[in-house]
């Protein structure tokens, strides 16, 4: 992995994190990074977690592979512990991904390191059946995982709230937009209350996805990692 260049723009940008004893995560959820093996934080998640932990709005922009799943995740999973909703009442951290596999891979994540902290987490994508997916949701789950499509049938069938999420990813942000999810994804963020951390995850830094930035998030701190295709 070859990081060319990193760029911030905001005000007063924290300093990275150099180590994970750094980030002042909990021990369960330092135990689990140990477990995974990993031995420092990668570039991105050394930029994004500081600024995420102060609960501000994010657009990073890295190329694949380069750990922004924990990026979200884990500053996610200590916004949790601070708002300590009742998940039976809908989800406060959701993430929106562009297809199935992604989400699943996201959600894989979320199960591994959030067990020790008893984190829940569903997936709901397309392609599958509704029942399932609803009988998680009326369960009760912390963090909601979805692609746009799938998440927007169920919030016409009114059967999630959104009204307790308070932490919002859009990650793979071009690739929704080159899907044509633009507009259940306005739809869906219309039901997310105005008061929540944004987070936006793209490869590429288009017109069309600084356009969804300059609506959906509000001052946020640039950070990019690599080259950044226009
Ligand atoms: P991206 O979403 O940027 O494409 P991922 O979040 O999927 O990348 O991460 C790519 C791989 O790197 C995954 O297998 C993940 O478990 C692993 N990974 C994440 N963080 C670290 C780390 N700090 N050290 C080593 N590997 C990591
Ligand atoms: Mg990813």
């Amino acid at each position: 992995m070859t990081f060319l260049l990193l760029i911030f723009q905001g005000d007063e940008v924290p300093p990275p994190f150099m180590s994970f004893d750094a980030t002042g995560f909990p021990p369960e959820l330092l135990r689990e990074v140990h477990n995974a093996g990993f031995s420092s934080p990668t570039p991105i998640q050394a930029q994004s977690w500081p600024i995420a932990l102060q609960s501000r709005d994010i657009v990073a922009i890295a190329k694949t592979g380069s750990g922004k799943t924990l990026g979200y995740l884990l500053p996610g999973f200590i916004h949790l512990k601070r708002c300590r909703n009742d998940p039976r009442l809908g989800p406060t951290v959701l993430v929106l991904s562009p297809t199935r596999e992604l989400a699943t891979q996201i959600q894989d994540e979320a199960v591994k390191f959030g067990k020790s902290s008893r984190i829940s987490c569903t997936c709901l994508y397309g392609g599958a059946p509704k029942g399932p997916q609803l009988k998680d949701i009326d369960r009760g789950v912390d963090i909601v995982v979805a692609t746009p499509g799938r998440l927007n049938d169920i919030l016409e069938m009114r059967r999630i709230s959104l009204n307790q999420v308070s932490y919002l990813v859009l990650d793979e942000a071009d690739r929704m937009l080159d899907m044509g999810f633009e507009p259940q994804i306005r739809k869906i963020v219309k039901e997310v209350p105005a008061r929540r951390q944004t987070l936006m995850y793209t490869a590429t830094w288009p017109r069309e996805v600084r356009k969804i930035a300059a609506d959906l998030l509000v001052n946020p701190v640039q950070v990019n990692i690599g080259n950044v295709d226009e």
